[in-house]
């Protein structure tokens, strides 16, 4: 069987090749994600070029994910680089990105952070902790709770604070026109607190699937409204762990895994999964456990960020996701009946052949789906009713066969178009054996949307076993 679980590297510096991306790809990377946090866009551009080509020629699809910042709150800077944040002190904080001290601090998009008195500021990911004290005309003063060495540009949250930022801010607007030119097959949107964010992504990119960043709570709270726009979810456990507690993460993930798959929509768990192999060449046992565990839980794919950014061992640790994906899934715990109960009313004929398509295959033992797409959309339900059998998804449209990397269990192949449903059967019935995927007398299920090319509904499964001719069949 193959492998269901997909895998999303990012690429920074550490990756920065022809040869490196040929490499990760052969490692098992199956969505690249570029980080616009960042990064210049020449840089962006010349990676995106390098993957279209590795993926080329090595004849697997990639989808490459453009990942905008949003709106992410930050420090500026400070004149030696860091000050050091005493327990005890008093701050002052100021809105803007210019250069501070330990008295005073620059903080981007302050205006928007509605802070009261007692309120919680973390900044560094948690390191350091202040209580707002009072607050006045915009200026903000707070003492320092925990200390630490503050560092140029590091993170700023406010827990439980209401925040009124744009999620779409100038920087991302002209990253995602940057973007639109050179042609993502996905937008990962961060901060993300409510659908309006992302109709406000899509009024620029159009059509290209935007997968919401779950990193707040506030977006936690919306979980349900964001994924009614979004095609997708990622469990961003970085800033969520920030933002809700460290140990509120596992239920939040296990939520939004579950929520995300049962609206039919793409899941992703991002963050520290193998944090380690940044600079150890093996992964730890509890990072292990955490990505199998991850998989038990009905994640679509498992992302890696530093591990391959700017890790010392980026191709180790994608083969370690390989590695421990595959045993998650052969484990008996994988089969589970799910829970694919949010779908929409555009759905329902299509959800309808594709539970019954995955039943079939599972009661019959079959090893193989056959779904045919226009757009992906079919092969992304099949994907949701988490069959055993392996999806080969055939498309004419290469967006779509890109789009489908990212989907759990689903191989995407390109075909012509063909003018009937008989011979769209037969060509991809000869693709299974030359391949080497199906083999004469195997039994597969083909599901399909009848008249073909006119985008209709899935409406139709086939039983076929392999090696009948589909044509003279129905003459004979
Ligand atoms: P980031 O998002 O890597 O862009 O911060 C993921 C996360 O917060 O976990
Ligand atoms: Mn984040």
């Amino acid at each position: 069987m193959r492998r269901k679980t997909k895998i999303v590297a990012t690429i920074g510096p550490a990756v920065s090749s022809y040869e490196a991306i040929v490499e990760l790809i052969e490692h098992g990377m199956d969505v690249a994600r570029l980080n616009f946090s960042h990064g210049v866009h020449e840089e962006h551009a010349q990676r995106f070029r390098w993957i279209r080509e590795a993926s080329a020629a090595a004849g697997k699809p990639i989808a490459i994910m453009q990942d905008i910042q949003g709106p992410k709150i930050r420090v500026g800077t400070f004149p030696s680089g860091s000050v050091e944040l005493t327990e005890g002190s008093s701050v002052e904080l100021v809105p803007g990105e210019g250069e501070g001290t330990a008295e005073q601090i620059c903080v981007a998009f302050l205006d928007g952070v509605h802070l009261t008195v007692g309120a919680p500021i973390v900044f560094s990911d948690g390191l350091i902790t202040l209580q707002t004290d009072h607050v006045e005309d915009g200026r903000v003063v707070a003492s320092v709770v925990f200390g630490g060495v503050l560092s140029d540009h590091k993170g700023a949250a406010f827990p439980g604070t209401r925040i009124d930022i744009p999620v779409v801010t100038s920087k991302d607007e002209a990253d995602l026109n940057f973007g639109l030119d050179l042609g993502f097959d996905m937008i990962a949107a961060s901060f993300v607190t409510r659908s309006q964010d992302l109709r406000a992504v899509r009024k620029i990119v159009g059509d290209v699937p935007v997968i919401a960043k779950i990193e707040s709570a506030i977006g936690y709270a919306n979980l349900d409204d964001i994924l009614h726009e979004a095609d997708g979810a990622m469990v961003a456990r970085g800033d969520l762990g920030v933002e809700l507690s460290l140990q509120s993460v596992p239920r939040a993930q296990k939520e939004i895994l579950r929520r995300a798959n049962a609206a039919g929509k793409i899941s992703i768990t991002a963050t520290e999964l193998l944090e380690s192999m940044t600079s150890n060449p093996r992964p730890s046992r509890a990072e292990v456990t955490d990505v199998y565990g991850s998989v038990l839980e009905g994640t679509d794919c498992v992302m890696l960020s530093a591990e391959t950014a700017v890790g010392a061992y980026p191709n180790r640790a994608v083969r370690a996701m390989d590695i421990i994906c595959r045993e998650a899934e052969s484990s008996p715990d994988f089969e589970r009946a799910p829970d694919v109960s949010g779908l929409d009313d555009r759905s329902r004929f299509a959800s309808a052949i594709s539970e019954a398509s995955v039943d079939t295959a599972n009661r019959l033992g079959l090893n193989t789906i056959v779904a045919f797409t226009e757009s992906g959309s079919t092969a992304r339900l099949l994907s949701k009713y988490r069959p055993r059998a392996d999806i080969y998804a055939f498309t004419p449209s290469e967006t779509s066969y890109r789009r489908m990397a990212a989907y759990g269990g689903v191989t995407p192949m390109m075909f012509e178009r063909e003018e009937s449903t008989d011979e769209m059967f037969m060509r991809a019935e000869e693709r299974l054996l030359d391949l080497g995927i199906a083999r004469p007398g195997e039994g597969v299920v083909m599901v399909a949307g009848i008249p073909p090319n006119q985008q209709a509904t899935t409406n139709i499964m086939k039983l076929h076993e392999v090696g009948t001719a589909i044509v003279d069949d129905l003459q004979g």
